[in-house]
């Protein structure tokens, strides 16, 4: 069954078109990005995998909106030369990927004028990503109108968190009347290490208890207890737990306001430097980790500084969900950082024995891609790298929500 992934931001629409049968028996057929969308040059990057072959195409041309993207998209799948097929009424399901739904959507949905009215309502829940999020289904509608549109909400996978967990401890009308709550996100990355997990370890997935460990540009951990999220480190927004490459994690409210005054910034100001200007850049001036770690290996003190922050952050979150998770079977590494820094997970294990966390050095630095295990023969808990596709999730869940099966 083919099956288009879309997720649409402000400027740029990423695609993935898929043909697939199963988690296993599936084929990526063409994936790309359309970026700088209203901007002076547009650029559309788009991969074909053909008998194994991969090529890549690259157009620069100005794209006035999200309907002139999506049409050299269409345009692209269906080219004789760099296209996969030859009619976009072949695509039998689109998935989109769609930030929050708050608590109206706790699994996927076909999109109805219900459910985008929905998505509308959370626009102030998710204002960087819901409007182009929406914006993404309405032009899919258009392109493709035959075939079953389908949202898969970010947040859906941490609806199953208790009260205890996701209010925060303000006047309770607050959640009550402006549904201020925490939601969690990465929550499409979190269930499929979820499933990654139990079948990694044999275990049916009700038994399965975890901590999974997203660490990408954006970082968020899970605890999850039988399978399902009992708690998870993003709140409202992402902005909340972990520190990230650009954003601050936790901090105290009131600093803000401390910071506010001596500066003159502004509230909308205070938050954009908290999401653009803080995390590993704010402390070392760069935001890849790659380079922070290259940076903090060759003795500048602040790159150090920002691992140790990084990682520290981590392993509080580790402790506290080992303790409000009983037997947890794994603590699983995954995204970018996740699954290609061994120096990152060397750190972040290294004094936890006393939890259970060993890691066996050597097959924390062996070089390798697929799933593996990496902690020490006999250790009481697994530590495992597990790479992420939430392409993948996406489009299993559109075509389970489209056939049933
Ligand atoms: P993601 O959001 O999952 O695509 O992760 C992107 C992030 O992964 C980048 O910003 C990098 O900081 C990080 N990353 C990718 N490869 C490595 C690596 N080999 N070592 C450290 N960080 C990496």
């Amino acid at each position: 069954m083919k099956i288009l992934v879309i997720n649409a931001g402000s400027s740029s629409i990423k695609y993935q078109l898929m043909d697939l049968a199963d988690a296993h028996r599936y084929a990526v057929l063409a994936s790309g990005l359309v970026e700088k969308i209203g901007e002076a040059t547009g650029r559309v990057t788009h991969t074909i995998f053909t008998d194994g072959q991969e090529q890549r195409f690259v157009e620069e041309n100005p794209l006035k909106n999200h309907h002139e993207g999506m049409s050299r998209v269409v345009a692209l799948l269906t080219d004789p030369q760099r296209g996969v097929i030859r009619d976009a009424a072949e695509i039998e399901g689109v998935g989109h990927r769609v930030l929050s739904c708050g608590e109206v959507y706790s699994d996927t949905v076909r999109i109805t004028p219900k459910v985008k009215a929905t998505i509308r309502e959370f626009f102030p829940l998710g204002p960087l990503h819901n409007p182009p999020n929406l914006m993404g289904i309405e032009v899919a509608e258009e392109f493709f109108p035959r075939a079953p549109q389908v949202a898969v909400f970010d947040t859906a996978f941490h609806q199953t968190m208790p009260p205890k967990a996701f209010l925060y401890a303000v006047p309770y009308e607050w959640y009550t009347r402006h549904r201020l709550r925490r939601y969690g996100f990465h929550g499409t990355s979190h269930k499929f290490i979820t499933q990654a997990t139990a079948e990694f370890i044999g275990k049916p997935l009700a038994k399965t208890n975890l901590i999974s460990i997203h660490l990408g540009n954006g970082c968020s951990m899970a605890a999850v207890r039988h399978g399902k999220c009992v708690d998870t480190s993003m709140g409202v927004t992402p902005l909340e737990g972990l520190i990230m490459g650009t954003r601050s994690g936790d901090m105290d409210p009131a600093a803000l306001e401390y910071i506010m005054g001596l500066t003159g910034m502004d509230i909308h100001q205070m938050v954009n430097a908290l999401n653009k200007q803080s995390g590993l850049k704010g402390i070392c001036g760069v935001n890849d980790m790659r380079e922070v770690v290259e940076k903090a290996a060759g003795g500048d003190a602040q790159a150090e500084t920002a691992l140790q922050m990084f990682c520290y952050r981590i392993q509080k979150y580790i402790g506290a969900y080992l303790a409000v998770v009983p037997h947890v079977d794994a603590i699983v590494f995954t995204a970018g950082i996740g699954q290609n820094s061994a120096p990152v997970r060397e750190r972040i294990c290294t004094g936890l024995g006393h939890l259970g966390i060993r890691l066996d050095l050597a097959k924390n630095a062996a070089r390798a891609n697929g799933p593996r295990a990496i902690h020490q023969a006999g250790a009481p808990l697994q530590i495992l790298v597990l790479p992420t596709n939430e392409e993948l999730q996406i489009a299993l869940e559109t075509k389970q929500n489209i056939t049933g099966a």
